[in-house]
């Protein structure tokens, strides 16, 4: 199968949020480089995600959609209209030719005003969303602070990147959001024990 053909999983969200960590943890490689500088865009990075029987797929990280410049217009009353234009100039077409948009937020510092806006702009695309929780590295906790995010109306899970919580579960729950192409991959599931990167 040629790589061009291959579906594209787009990660967006604010920066810091753990996307670049979650794109090493799912492609199983070091390869790109993590950050502690909010505000910090890196170029796109783009990667193959084999999996266990199931279609391979592209994940493409998209670098950060920043808040440069909008903070207060975000918050403010025509906060989507400067939030909009940010978006469109920097994730448009990565948006448009994704398969499947996984929003990438923290779940240590819960939903943002950013998040929502995001989630509207995602809404309006047409496309399939999956949340991605991240940064729940303790299981104790798990339902709390997933609870806010259910407001966004979109399919959640949460994970820990940083130590690879349910890092396989996510990638399952992507699987099933591909449309499926030229059919006949996904009855290969198998549930193997294979011990994840
Ligand atoms: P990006 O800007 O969205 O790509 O975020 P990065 O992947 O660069 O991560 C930002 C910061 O969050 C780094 O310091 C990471 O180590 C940290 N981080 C990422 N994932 C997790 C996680 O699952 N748990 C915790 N506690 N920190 C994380």
């Amino acid at each position: 199968m040629s790589v061009c053909s291959l579906p594209k999983v787009i990660l967006m969200g604010r920066p810091n949020v753990g996307k670049s960590t979650l794109f090493n943890r799912l492609i199983r490689s070091r390869r790109a480089i993590t950050h502690d500088r909010p505000g910090v865009t890196r170029d796109r990075m783009e990667g193959m995600v084999r999996s266990r029987g199931g279609a391979p797929f592209i994940l493409v990280d998209t670098g950060g959609v920043t808040m440069d410049g909008h903070e207060s217009v975000v918050e403010g009353p025509h906060g989507l209209r400067g939030f909009e234009e940010d978006i469109l100039r920097q994730a448009k077409e990565a948006i448009a030719e994704g398969a499947v948009i996984c929003l990438v937020v923290d779940g240590r510092e819960g939903l943002t005003p950013f998040d929502e806006h995001l989630a509207a702009h995602l809404r309006r695309t047409g496309k399939p969303v999956f949340v991605v929780v991240n940064k729940v590295d303790g299981l104790e906790r798990e339902d709390l602070m997933l609870a806010e995010f259910h407001e966004l109306e979109f399919p959640l899970l949460a994970v820990s990147a940083e130590h690879g919580h349910n890092i396989r579960a996510l990638e399952e729950e992507i699987r099933d959001l591909l449309p499926d192409e030229d059919g006949g991959d996904a009855a290969e599931f198998s549930e193997d024990g294979e011990a994840a990167g």
